[in-house]
This record gives C-alpha cells, structure tokens and sequence, in this order.
C-alpha cells in the first residue's frame, strides 16, 4: 500500500493459503477443523487491510491466490466470511478469489468454477480461474516435474472457459498458463511464451465475432518473477491485467535486512557494547521495528518495479 500511494495507483494484495496460515499463527492447527487456520487468517488480513487501507489514500483490491481441489474447505469458509460481511454491508469483505483446479480435467475445473462463480456473482465477487499448469514450486505446491505441454494453454481450451464462466457473468479472469513458473531459475530454464495469450485472443474474438480492437479475455500473469520488461510488456499487450510477483518481493524484503545487518554487524552481537563503547546499548539496532523497516524499503522500491512495467503509474490521475 505504501508502494501504491507512492506512485498514485491502485494495487492488488492477495493473501495464499500458506499466507494466510502464517498471518493467523504458525502454531494454530490448520487440520483439523480444515483449514481453520488459513480462514481466520485470510479474514485477518482483509479486516486488516481495510481498516489501513484508507489512510493510504488508494483502492485497494483484496485476492486470494491458488485453491487447489484439496483446499477447497479454505475457500468454503472464505466465501462464508464474505456472505456474512456481504449481509451487514451490502459489499464483499475479499474483492476476488483465485481457484485453480488446473490439475483437473478441464470439464471438472470448469464447472466447478462455474458453481462457485454463480455463488460469488451475488455478491459481485471476480474469479480467477487457472487452466493449464504453472510451473516452479510455490507456497508447498511443486509441479517442477510436470509434464512439460501442460505449461502451455491451447486456444480451444480459453474458448471453453469463456463460454462457460462468461454465460454467468462478465466478473472473472483466466490465469492461462504459457510456460509461466512460481520462482526465479537459471536463465533458459524458463521458456516463456505470452504471445500464446495473444493467439487465444484472437481465435476467441473470432469465435465470438468480435470487433478487431476488442480483447474479450481477461488475462492474469502468474510467476511474474524474474520476467523480462519485454515479456511482460507483450502479456499486457494480449489482455493480461494482472501480474503476481512474489519471488522478487520475497528477495528484497529479505535483501533490506541482510544489507542493515551487513552494514550494523557490530551492533547486533550483544545488547551492549558495539564500535562506539563498550558500554554503549543496541536496542536501537535490534528492535525488530528497525530491520524489518529497511525489509519494508527495499520490497517497496520494487513493488514500485513491478507496477512501472505493468503501465500503472500515477493511473490515478488517468481514470475517466
Ligand atoms: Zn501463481
């Protein structure tokens, strides 16, 4: 949020499952009841970023990232809290919510997504949907050994989600895999392809016999991390309005403390005693206040990055 009022633009937060755990409490159990932990912690982090929000003076739009078949209690309960927010406050508590039953066959992924979607259009709740697999390893879930092909979304399938999702409501996203991964890899490892997003467009306006400038689908860009300006900028250019960066803020934000400890090392062995006497106290040094901060920078200068190669600058100032 503070990266967002910088630059005058909305912003996206999402919270994952494992997040969402995290946020609620390591140790609380998330088995039993299921995913009791990553509900209330998903809940936490909304209410949280609602009451904040405003004093940033920036739209906010609050996500949740990949629910797999296995997690769909998670997802149960989410949409509980937003029915129950929904009844007090004519609004959602979440703006969007990501299921991603790409592991499925796609019958199954998309009427399950269709179900759920017919429950979220209620309330005006966007859906994310994935179809096709994202690679990489991410938040507990690896497919870096996955069928290569099942990176990269035909057109026939998009054709299919479009048909279905759209005859409920305009509200959703496809999140259409295109050789994308969760992670940053050796260059070459990676072989990206956005301009398949470009040619589902395009056979999907055909199908729908629209205009030429039109760009029916709604796209979203997983495993932002470690993409090229030109691949992104090529993904934007076929539809896509969302990008998740994860990978790249998790560096940074851990980049701020190393640099701070680099740079105070001799502050941070004792609670007294440091270069300047060794009567002299640390508290300022290791009050966790101070490095998480620097953490707090260096992740903003780069969320700032992200939001530079995605056009959404100052788009405050553009909205008509
Ligand atoms: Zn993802």
């Amino acid at each position: 949020m503070e990266a967002a009022a910088a630059i005058n633009s909305p912003i996206i937060l999402q919270v994952s499952n494992g997040g969402a755990a995290f946020f609620a409490g390591k140790s609380i159990n998330n088995k039993e009841p299921k995913e009791q932990a990553s509900i209330a912690g998903a809940v936490a982090m909304a209410l949280h970023v609602r009451q904040m929000a405003k004093f940033y003076g920036i739209p906010v739009v609050l996500h949740s990232d990949h629910c797999a078949k296995k997690l769909l209690p998670w997802f149960d309960g989410m949409l509980a809290a937003n029915e129950e927010y929904f009844e007090k406050n004519g609004e959602p508590l979440f703006s969007s919510h990501m299921l991603d039953l790409s592991e499925e066959v796609d019958e199954e992924n998309i009427s399950t997504c269709v179900s759920y979607l017919e429950r979220m259009n209620k309330m005006k709740i966007w859906l994310e949907m994935e179809i096709g697999i994202t690679g990489g390893e991410e938040d507990g879930v690896d497919n870096t050994g996955m069928d290569q092909n099942k990176l990269y979304t035909q057109p026939e399938q998009i054709w299919a989600v479009q048909q279905a999702l759209g005859a409920v409501t305009p509200n959703f996203s496809i999140a259409a895999a295109f050789g994308n991964v969760h992670g940053v890899y050796k260059p070459g490892n990676v072989k990206l392809n956005p301009g398949i997003l470009a040619t589902h467009q395009e056979y999907v306006k055909e199908k729908l016999g629209a205009d030429a400038d039109e760009r029916p689908c709604i796209f979203v860009f997983h495993g932002g991390s470690g993409s090229s300006e030109e691949d992104i900028a090529t993904a934007v250019k076929a539809g896509v309005v969302k990008m998740n960066v994860d990978t790249d803020t998790q560096w940074t934000y851990w980049e701020g403390i190393r640099d701070f400890y680099k740079a105070k090392e001799g502050y941070l062995q004792t609670q007294i005693g440091n270069p300047d006497g060794e009567d002299k106290p640390n508290k300022k040094f290791y009050d966790p206040r101070v490095w998480i901060r620097k953490a707090e920078e260096t992740m903003r200068e780069r969320i700032k990055k992200a939001c530079e190669d995605l056009g959404n600058v100052d788009t405050l100032s553009k909205e008509v």
